[in-house]
């Protein structure tokens, strides 16, 4: 990818915006939020995220007549990596601007457009993806919640699970089965579900980091009006799937300038303690930095293309595993240290459990770690579809 003089003048732009808006209040949120530490200062974050809609700063990508800038490919990719440079708080609003939003502007009606998209642009309703189910993740087409019509309005029951951000969302796009008796992806619908009602229970899952960020949902007689389905009924399948291949995007390319910044930091602390005299260690950082320039060499060199689900699935391998991997050589160099949980301990005995704020960025990194070659599609199932699309092997 090349940037254009245009392209540099908009990242001026963008990073002059930042830098005269992550003051005052907003410069203590930088930094916070994101996979594995969203239960970090989330109102305040909300507050930032919406001073980031009021100056045109989130939904970038959506075409103005959806009240998106329009942004091109190359535009989109700069402000994320402006945003992660700066520091700037993960953003509250991801799910619904990232998934939901462009799937309506490609699946929904004018009705929905209208009702949905402008809460999104000003992040004033937050959504959750509503796929997973204790029989239903790797093999997603086995959704067992059920919806039905009655009158006016969709009847769901059932349970969802590994809900992200389930405890703060308005609503949930939900995939379920509404024709009785149907197998797999077909007599699927994809309806969207406002969680505050009764119906409708979020229980936290505590996570290996102390902290609960996805929960399970409990659909029990919960109802959503009958226009609330995206395509037609029963076809639902190709709107999730459609919705899956969104997941990947320009954020990519923001996500591994925060990688950068870890992998700086790690460096630091390396530099300054006999971990970075140490030959193997100085060997897998080498290894570290270098692992990056691919990530990044690849991204930049897929996004765009054509929607190619084995490189999709390479990109997703690449970033996972080397993620995971950076918090594995965290606690290599932090050493003895970085097995014990202390950071915000009071007054709380060693050996209970850690919760959130126990953990240093280090540790959290570490354990996060272990969700990331799961969500988004596990590195079985992205091996799975390599060895079909692109080395043409048998499906199993
Ligand atoms: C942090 C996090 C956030 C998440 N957020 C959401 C969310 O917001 N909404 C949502 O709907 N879901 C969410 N998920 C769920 C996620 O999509 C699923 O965990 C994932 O799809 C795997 O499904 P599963 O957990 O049921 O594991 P399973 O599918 O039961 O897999 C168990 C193991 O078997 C392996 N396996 C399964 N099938 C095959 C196969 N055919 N070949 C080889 N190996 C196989 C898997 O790779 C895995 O190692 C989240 C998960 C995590 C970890």
């Amino acid at each position: 990818m090349r940037f254009t003089p245009q392209d540099e003048e908009f990242r001026a732009q963008v990073r002059a915006w930042l830098a005269a808006n992550l003051t005052g209040d907003f410069a203590a949120l930088r930094g916070a939020g994101g996979p594995g530490r969203e239960h970090e200062r989330h109102a305040e974050r909300l507050a930032w995220n919406r001073h980031l809609a009021a100056a045109g700063w989130t939904c970038l990508g959506w075409p103005a007549e959806f009240g998106g800038r329009g942004a091109t490919l190359s535009q989109q990719v700069i402000f994320h990596e402006e945003y992660a440079r700066a520091g700037a708080p993960a953003r509250v609003s991801i799910v619904g601007e990232e998934l939901l939003g462009p799937t309506l502007i490609a699946f929904g009606t004018k009705e929905q457009q209208a009702r949905f998209l402008p809460p999104i642009k000003q992040v004033t309703e937050l959504w959750c993806q509503g796929y997973s189910e204790p029989g239903a993740g790797s093999d997603l087409a086995n959704v067992a919640t059920r919806a039905s019509l009655d009158g006016t309005e969709w009847v769901v029951t059932g349970q969802k699970v590994w809900t992200s951000l389930a405890h703060v969302a308005d609503w949930c796009f939900v995939l379920a089965r509404t024709e009785p008796g149907s197998r797999r992806g077909a007599g699927l619908s994809y309806l969207l579900v406002p969680m505050r009602q009764s119906g409708v229970t979020v229980r936290p899952i505590r996570q290996l980091t102390g902290t609960s960020e996805f929960n399970e949902v409990f659909f029990d007689g919960a109802r959503t009006g009958a226009a609330n389905v995206v395509g037609e009924p029963g076809d639902g399948w190709r709107i999730a799937k459609a919705t899956l291949a969104i997941e990947r995007g320009a954020a990519m390319l923001g996500l591994q300038v925060g990688f950068r910044r870890e992998l700086e930091d790690l460096l630091d602390v390396a530099r300054h303690t006999a971990a970075g005299s140490d030959p193997l260690l100085r060997d897998k950082l080498a290894r570290a930095w270098i692992g990056l320039e691919a990530v990044r060499a690849y991204a930049l060199d897929t996004l765009g293309g054509a929607d190619d689900r084995a490189e999709a699935s390479v990109l997703k391998i690449l970033w996972s595993r080397w993620h995971q991997a950076l918090g594995e050589l965290a606690m290599e160099v932090l050493g003895a240290a970085s097995m014990t949980a202390s950071a915000g301990r009071g007054g709380r005995p060693p050996q209970t459990p850690p919760e959130g704020d126990d953990l240093d960025e280090w540790q959290r990194l570490f354990l996060f770690g272990r969700a990331e070659t799961i969500y988004g599609g596990s590195d079985e199932i992205q091996h799975n579809i390599i060895a079909t699309r692109a080395l043409g092997l048998p499906r199993e």
